[in-house]
């Protein structure tokens, strides 16, 4: 079964390809990651760094996560990161993004031991 810390590798790290101009990069990697089964996943943040630096931000700032829970992290640097946000005309099965590319802090979720990335919380 995929664990939680895989599922925030295959939904949120893509670290070898450098934030592109490429339009439809959202549109290809939203369906290669498979959060278009079923339905489209509406907004979703893939980060273009290296997994050592975004398991990292674990051990970084501490900051309540928007659920209220207490286990989240605002990451020191601001990092490269592809914000894709579904078309408001976009209809299941055709998902259509907007690809925005963006250098912001980002916010995550850790749990576990190793203590490690299980949530996308938000860019900021
Ligand atoms: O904020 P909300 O609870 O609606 O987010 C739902 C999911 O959307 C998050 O768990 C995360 O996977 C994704 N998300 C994201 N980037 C954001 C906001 C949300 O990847 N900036």
């Amino acid at each position: 079964k995929e664990s939680r810390a895989m599922k925030f590798q295959r939904q949120h790290m893509d670290p070898d390809s450098y934030p592109s101009n490429n339009p439809n990069y959202c549109n290809q990697m939203m369906r290669r990651r498979e959060m278009t089964k079923g339905s489209c996943k509406p907004v979703n943040t893939f980060i273009h760094e290296p997994i050592v630096d975004v398991q990292a931000v674990c051990l970084q700032g501490n900051v309540t996560c928007k659920n209220g829970q207490p286990n989240c992290h605002r990451s020191s640097s601001s990092m490269n990161i592809t914000d894709c946000r579904l078309t408001s005309g976009s209809k299941y099965p055709n998902c259509v993004y907007r690809t925005s590319q963006k250098e912001r802090h980002i916010i995550v979720a850790c749990e576990g031991n190793p203590y490690v990335p299980v949530h996308f919380d938000a860019s900021v």
